[in-house]
């Protein structure tokens, strides 16, 4: 195979964390391949995406850097500048501010949909040779690169194949790394509605017995349009998107308990399983995982795609000093540091969430008894509440 036949990243999967990273790739002037199973949906504004997401202001600036958050912000972007959460079993709740951190905003909240395709906008031009769709049939690696067979017969080489083909990475199994999952017998269920009061850019988050219930301000309709994300035990979870508009908005008001009024649902009910996963290592030869592929969290801390979005800047940074001094920019032994500090970043918040979620989605005694005035005196220790949306916003 000569030099011009080899790329120098194959990426797999091209949702927001895979077309970001052979986005940054290419704009660093890396020959890039991008290999996506089905085409997006293009994103449309009076269709709603109903995967919502909390960014955060390092991976908005990312973005931004890749020239493309303008195009998501003038499309559609809610900026957020409050958290409200409290614990239903009673205690003060824990509030952090945008004003408190002298900050216009502590993030914002973006549809899925529209980060793709702003995403698979700038791909054309920026040289990355897309292969949708298809998806990889086969891996092999040597000493000096990675092979991947397509399922469309075409064979692809690189000195770095990453994968981002989400949570049931096949490229991850291919290369041989194993998961550790832990399955929350939980499901997300996600929804819009519209209320009676203004949502005053606020994220609210009500944990309750039976997981946590948020709401995040949606752009629009004068502030009174949600996203709801509601974590509740798999079955409760199937009976409310499959209950009637008028039972579910009973149930809603009941476990929200009314800081925005009556409410008036907009969409349809979807639900996600949820679940922990973490792959036993980031990389396996010239294989590195991002996303999905890496680590699978409960969203209640809102950061999925926001570690994601981590793994691929952290790792622009070694690739970039690799490519500058001319090195390989895949060999494993550059790859090692970088995959060990996002392995144990990505571990660290994975168990965290899950702490959170057991503490909180429980109505024992004693956890009851404590959470609400830790959660009081967390709210009061303002250095405490500091470092917490500092380390959640990524600056
Ligand atoms: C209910 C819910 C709410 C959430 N809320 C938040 C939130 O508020 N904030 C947040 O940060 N995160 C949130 N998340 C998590 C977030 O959705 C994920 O972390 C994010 O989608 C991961 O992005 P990714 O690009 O790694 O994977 P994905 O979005 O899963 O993309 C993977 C891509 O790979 C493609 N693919 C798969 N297999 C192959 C193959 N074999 N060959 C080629 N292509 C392939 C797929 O088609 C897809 O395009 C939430 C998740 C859920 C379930």
């Amino acid at each position: 195979m000569s030099r011009r036949d080899l790329f120098d990243a194959i990426v797999v999967g091209a949702g927001v964390v895979g077309a970001a990273t052979a986005l940054a790739f290419a704009r660093d002037g890396l020959k890039v391949a991008l290999v996506e199973a089905r085409a997006p949906t293009p994103w449309r504004a009076d269709a709603p995406d109903l995967r919502v997401y909390a960014f955060a202001p390092d991976n908005a600036a990312f973005l931004d850097d890749l020239g493309v958050w303008a195009g998501v912000a003038a499309s559609r972007l809610q900026a957020y500048r409050a958290m409200r959460i409290w614990d239903a079993a009673g205690g003060a709740p824990l509030e952090f501010d945008a004003d408190a951190f002298a900050r216009r905003e502590l993030g914002w909240i973006v549809e899925n949909a529209l980060l793709v395709d702003r995403l698979w906008a700038a791909l054309p031009a920026a040289g990355v040779a897309l292969h949708c769709p298809d998806r990889v049939a086969g891996l092999e690696q040597d000493e000096a690169s990675a092979g991947l067979l397509l399922e469309s017969g075409l064979r692809l080489r690189a000195r770095l194949v990453l994968a981002a083909d989400g949570g049931e990475s096949q490229l991850r199994a291919m290369a041989g790394i194993d998961t550790v999952t832990r399955d929350h017998g939980q499901s997300g269920l996600v929804a819009f509605v519209d209320h009676a009061r203004p949502h005053d850019q606020t994220c609210w988050q009500r944990f309750l017995p039976t997981g946590p219930l948020a709401f995040l301000p949606f752009a629009g309709e004068g502030g009174h349009r949600s996203s709801i994300v509601w974590t509740l035990p798999e079955r409760e979870a199937i009976r409310l998107r499959d209950t009637d508009e008028a039972a579910f908005l009973v149930e809603l008001d009941r476990a929200f308990d009314g800081p925005l009024g009556p409410m008036q649902a907009v969409s349809k009910r979807v639900a996600f399983p949820l679940k922990r996963q973490l792959a036993d290592s980031c990389m396996a030869g010239r294989v590195a995982l991002l996303g999905d592929a890496a680590h699978v969290v409960h969203p209640l801390a809102g950061q999925g795609v926001n570690l994601g979005l981590r793994d691929v800047s952290a790792l622009r940074a070694t690739v970039r000093d690799a490519s500058r001094r001319g090195a390989d920019v895949g060999a494993p032994a550059r790859l090692e540091r970088w995959a060990r500090t996002r392995r144990s970043e990505n571990a660290m918040a994975a168990h965290a969430f899950d702490g959170l979620n057991l503490l909180f989605s429980n109505d024992a005694l004693l956890p009851t008894l404590l959470r609400g005035p830790a959660m009081g005196l967390l709210g009061r220790v303002s250095p405490v509440t500091h470092a917490l949306w500092r380390r959640a916003a990524g600056i």
